[in-house]
């Protein structure tokens, strides 16, 4: 246990989300992390004696977090669901308290995933694990994203409509002078075609670490396949791209082995991929700024006209033909559940992913297309994020300037 917390805290720290994590596990005895700040533990200690829980972790988020969880959590003082897939289908809901006691963290922490506690001497984000502390960070990382994508775009939307409040122009201004600068070249990854399957793996192991190194997903989500011969090389469901080893399934395209059942959610809707849009590498991340504009839809926001949008049902049925780049040509966006349903991923993206090798997924991520290796989709996936990025910004000054 004491080597699991100290992973985490370190995952943490590596992944820009809080600088001085606490990270607590549960065997027989329980055990923080190496550098846990002891007036945090004091007050975290009874958490555990008033829930069935084995791990559980707690932070004050880094910048630009901290900025946009403060203004969130005086927005929402009782919390708030964002439209994204890692709130709908992972937290439901990201609760919000106003006082940080044992009893008032485990409160909401029996019903919820993670909680955001905001009191005038303390922004901090506490989640438990059942079994491990892994859980916790995957939730704390989770509550960071969602926060990111829900803030970005309720600003696009007040800055059209002519609605932002002092108050958002500060946090968004400070929020923005915490943005990590533009990285525009990938890594040099290896080179296919690959010969055999061990070197499949290791380029998958390699794109994957990239990945997250290059913060394009949370370690816990996206996920990455190869096409070798007649096989079809995936990563399992619920695996953290940054630690593929042992993590990777081998499913024959034919359907003849039941080894895939741990496969990634999304295997039909990769093998559907490879098979309408030919390649052999498809890399899928939850870059931040392409899940903010796929959601960004004129159709949204306070008078929504669209019947679909009404329902709140873009996610799974959005009829609209829409691009990341407003034009035609550029990346498409298509709804999707994850699985293979009639609106499952199986059935809108490959048809999407023909042609341009990418498409994203409404309030989800993106989907890149290689043909050899991870080289062109790793690029894709950065320079898609990139031009989201550029476009967002240059989207918020043309509604500031017009005013
Ligand atoms: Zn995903």
């Amino acid at each position: 246990m004491e080597f699991l917390v100290d992973k985490y805290a370190d995952k943490l720290r590596r992944a820009g989300l809080c600088e001085n994590p606490v990270v607590g596990g549960l065997d027989d005895v329980l055990v923080w992390n190496r550098g846990a700040d002891p007036a945090w533990t004091a007050r975290l200690t009874p958490v555990f004696g008033r829930m069935n829980i084995s791990g559980l972790v707690f932070g004050c988020p880094a910048e630009p977090f901290a900025t946009i969880l403060e203004f969130l959590a005086a927005e929402y003082p009782d919390g708030f669901a964002p439209k994204d897939t890692e709130t709908r289908t992972f937290l439901h809901e990201l609760p919000v308290i106003h006082e940080f006691t044992p009893k008032a963290v485990a409160d909401v922490l029996g019903r919820r995933k993670s909680v955001i506690i905001a009191t005038p001497s303390v922004m901090g984000i506490a989640a438990h694990g059942s079994v491990t502390p892994e859980q916790g960070f995957v939730t704390f990382s989770s509550v960071c994203f969602s926060s990111f994508v829900l803030f970005f775009s309720e600003y696009l939307r007040h800055v059209r409509a002519g609605t932002v409040s002092p108050a958002r122009r500060t946090a968004f201004e400070a929020a923005v002078a915490h943005l990590e600068p533009m990285v525009e070249q990938g890594p040099e990854l290896a080179c296919g075609p690959f010969a055999d399957r061990e070197a499949a793996l290791q380029a998958m192991v390699e794109a994957g670490r990239a990945t997250v190194e290059y913060r394009l997903v949370d370690s816990y989500f996206g996920n990455i396949s190869c096409l070798l011969n007649q096989e079809l090389l995936i990563s399992q469901t619920g695996s953290s791209l940054d630690e593929l080893p042992g993590l990777i399934d081998f499913c024959p395209l034919d359907g003849s082995s039941t080894a895939c059942l741990t496969a990634s959610s999304e295997l039909t809707a990769h093998s559907q991929v490879y098979a309408k849009a030919g390649g052999r590498a498809i890399l899928h991340g939850h870059p931040r700024f392409t899940v903010i504009l796929s959601m960004d839809c004129a159709e949204r926001g306070q008078n929504v006209t669209c019947e679909i949008g009404k329902l709140d049902l873009c996610h799974v049925k959005c009829p609209a033909k829409r691009y990341l780049s407003g034009e035609d040509g550029g990346v498409p966006i298509v709804p999707g559940e994850v699985g293979t349903g009639p609106n499952g991923l199986a059935n809108t993206l490959p048809a999407a992913m023909t042609g341009r090798g990418a498409a994203a997924v409404w309030g989800h991520g993106l989907f890149t297309l290689g043909n050899t290796d991870f080289n062109q989709p790793f690029q894709a996936l950065l320079d898609i994020e990139n031009g989201c990025r550029r476009r967002y910004f240059a989207t918020v000054d043309a509604a500031e300037g017009r005013r």
